[in-house]
């Protein structure tokens, strides 16, 4: 199975009808692709296409409908991967007629529930770029209606689909995702707590754990998060990796532009400071504070020092469990 430093990276499985954006959402989100350029991303008839890049914390695979799924089809052995699976993301066309989306969502969700009830169902309104804010609004309500009475007719009521209004071309992709990932990660609580920890005692008003080779964050403390914070550590995220490549040494261990001890910092003209510390290979601290809280960077330095060590043996701890469960399953 995928792993990072023997840590089993989340699963998640992306499924829809063919032209839905599930491609391109797997480019603007994993590989940088701009939104524009998935104007031209050939359709596939590939089986499935699997992703497990080395650079990010999340592994998934992509499945087109129809065509690649047949439940009925003895050979496909659906209930390996729904069984191995964290989170069935299901994406919908919003710009078009969904019912056929609709039906096949029903079948998939029906189906996976019964192989796996522990699957987080997520439900993609995709596209949304195209309409007002009433008609975001109108769609979501018209689809969440229509599934729950469908899951309610087959008995399944007890079945939940999480919703998410989605579109490449703003940061709405980012921050569904970015919720998807948060809830397959069981070390969420403590990371959030350590946040927390980490903020009060270092003068910091709002912190971000991010993937930096997806731009996702993968915890946050439990202040509340605004869209536009987020999407400033996004920018700076963009800013750092762009920098990296141009001017940074290259990492080949890992093929990637940045180490573990890259840093930025950025001083914003509103008296904001953004400062951003990598934690692994793969995650980076971003902070926001104001220019007076800045003024003790030792402090915040040290107390990021402990904050690192703290996540270490969070992880350590997950891997130790899981080597010892697989020695007993081989006993
Ligand atoms: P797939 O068959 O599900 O993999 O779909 P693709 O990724 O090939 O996307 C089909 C088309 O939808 C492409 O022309 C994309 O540019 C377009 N598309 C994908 N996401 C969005 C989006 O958020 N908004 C808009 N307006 N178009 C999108």
């Amino acid at each position: 199975s995928d792993s990072v430093n023997g840590v089993v990276k989340p699963r998640i499985l992306l499924m829809g009808l063919r032209r839905s954006g599930k491609s391109s959402i797997q480019k603007v989100v994993f590989h940088k692709m701009s939104p524009s350029e998935t104007l031209f991303l050939e359709s596939t008839n590939k089986i499935c296409r699997e992703d497990v890049s080395s650079s990010s914390f999340v592994s998934f695979q992509i499945w087109d409908f129809p065509g690649q799924i047949d439940f009925f089809d003895p050979t496909f052995d659906y209930e390996m991967i729904f069984r191995g699976t964290g989170a069935l993301i299901f994406v919908i066309d919003s710009q078009d007629d969904y019912v056929e989306a609709l039906s096949r969502l029903h079948l998939t969700v029906t189906r996976a529930y019964k192989v796996n009830p522990d699957i987080s169902f997520e439900v993609f309104i995709h596209k949304v770029d195209g309409l007002s804010d009433d008609h975001k609004i109108e769609k979501q309500r018209d689809i969440h209606k229509r599934t729950n009475t469908d899951l309610t007719d087959a008995g399944l009521e007890q079945i939940h689909l999480s919703l998410y209004l989605t579109s490449i071309y703003d940061h709405s992709i980012f921050e569904a995702f970015s919720k998807v990932v948060q809830k397959l990660i069981p070390q969420l609580p403590t990371l959030e707590n350590l946040l927390n920890i980490f903020i009060s005692n270092s003068g910091i008003e709002k912190a971000f754990l991010f993937d930096v080779g997806s731009k996702i964050y993968i915890a946050t403390d439990s202040s509340p998060v605004d869209m536009q914070t987020y999407e400033l550590c996004c920018d700076m995220i963009d800013v750092v990796i762009d920098i990296s490549c141009i001017y940074g040494m290259p990492n080949t261990e890992a093929g990637l532009p940045h180490d573990k001890d890259s840093m930025a910092i950025i001083h914003l003209n509103n008296t904001t400071v953004i400062y951003l510390k990598e934690v692994t290979k793969f995650l980076a601290m971003v902070c926001f504070l104001r220019k007076e809280s800045f003024a003790r960077k030792g402090l915040i330095d040290y107390n990021f020092h402990c904050f690192k060590k703290a996540i270490q043996e969070v992880f350590d701890v997950r891997v130790k469990v899981q080597q010892s469960r697989k020695l007993l399953n081989q006993r």
